[in-house]
């Protein structure tokens, strides 16, 4: 008889998902099978489940793609990895290895790449399969649930911030102090950074001082271009984790003369459109760069930061059966911090 496991499915774009019993997968040639202890809720999960992006997940679709948990099975082809040990699956779930962007270390942008809870099963279930190859180690006694979120928001930013220029001593603004920008704003301190925190949220901007933001800026109620190129005379990067389009527009005029904007936040659909000033980017030589996730490299410093204490996720853990409610938090921009499914 098949083993069974509970899950989270989207049966279809904008619906709740449904909590059922789905078989545990088998891991194929190359796979673990993995025990999910937690999986963060990225808001990544709810553009899928609310088709916010072109081409949609492939459905029906268990989402998830912040996972840390231990290795319950090794399937065939596998070595390095022994049942129990601890792992962490992100979003990037496998790329071709191949192609001229793996080959050149730029495996994020592999065009063959999979998507862990996007077009592969992710961690809102009791178990999911990963290839060896592609999955995180994480140090043995780390925090399960503190350590989720930086499977995705912590590489994701960490990334960010590597491909913003900035170097230490210099001003970066993080624009949306979310899941992912709470993260930034840690990362960029323990990186030598200063940091100025834009939201539209008091309690997050709370949190980003709490987390050594120098600055605070609170878009709602005041010009925040206007603020940033006041307090800090213009920010010598900007890291733009928001997910409204005018965020994007906003964080390029916030640069100093040859600043590096680095776009994260995919708020798709109709947000998913900028204008800007050609002459403002020409005549300061500004840059404005894309960054996706992070490779296995990223990811393995990315984790260090945290293993090393120099990174810590404000969480709050709910039941998988809470997920919709949770989603629907976020939707609403109610999350300080990240939630982090507690699924052992
Ligand atoms: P989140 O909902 O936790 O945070 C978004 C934040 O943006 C909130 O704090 C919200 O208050 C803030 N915000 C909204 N409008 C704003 C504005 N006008 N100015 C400033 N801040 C504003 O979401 P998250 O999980 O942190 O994800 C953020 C975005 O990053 C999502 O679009 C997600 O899909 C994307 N993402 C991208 C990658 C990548 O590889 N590029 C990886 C992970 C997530
Ligand atoms: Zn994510
Ligand atoms: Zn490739």
């Amino acid at each position: 008889m098949t083993k069974t496991m509970k899950a989270a499915v989207l049966h279809a774009l904008k619906t709740p998902l449904r909590i059922e019993q789905v078989p545990v997968p088998e891991p194929g040639h190359g796979d673990l099978l993995i025990k999910v202890t937690a999986c963060g809720v990225c808001h990544s999960d709810l553009h899928a489940v609310d088709g916010d992006w072109t081409p949609p997940p492939v459905i029906p679709l268990i989402p998830g793609h912040e996972v840390a948990g231990k290795v319950e099975k090794v399937g065939p082809g596998v070595s390095g990895f022994k049942a129990g040990d601890e792992v962490g699956v992100p979003w990037m779930y496998s790329s071709c290895g191949q192609c001229e962007f793996c080959l050149a270390g730029m495996e994020t942008i592999c065009k063959a790449g999979e998507a862990t809870g996007y077009t592969k099963p992710g961690g809102y279930a009791e178990y999911m399969v990963a290839p060896a190859a592609f999955v995180g180690r994480l140090p043995a006694g780390t925090d399960p649930y503190a350590m989720a979120p930086i499977l995705c928001a912590g590489v994701t930013t960490y990334r960010g911030l590597k491909r913003s220029m900035a170097r230490p001593g210099q001003w970066v603004a993080i624009v949306g102090i979310g899941g992912l920008g709470h993260i930034a704003v840690q990362y960029a301190r323990a990186m030598g950074l200063r940091v100025a925190a834009v939201d539209v949220a008091p309690e997050k901007l709370a949190l980003a001082k709490s987390l050594g933001a120098e600055v605070v800026v609170n878009g709602a109620e005041t010009d925040p271009v206007a603020a940033v190129q006041e307090k800090i005379g213009g920010a010598h990067a900007a890291v733009v984790t928001a997910v409204a389009s005018k965020a994007f527009e906003q964080a390029i005029l916030m640069l100093r003369p040859a600043g590096t904007v680095t776009y994260i936040g995919l708020p798709g659909g109709k947000a998913d459109e900028i204008r800007a000033s050609i002459s403002a980017i020409t005549n300061w030589e500004l840059s404005v760069r894309g960054s996706n996730v992070g490779t296995r490299l990223d990811l393995n410093e990315a984790v260090a930061f945290a293993a090393n204490g120099l990174v810590k996720a404000t969480i709050r853990t709910a039941a998988l059966e809470d997920i919709n409610a949770v989603l629907e938090e976020m939707r609403q921009g109610r999350i300080v911090g990240r939630v982090v499914l507690k699924l052992a």
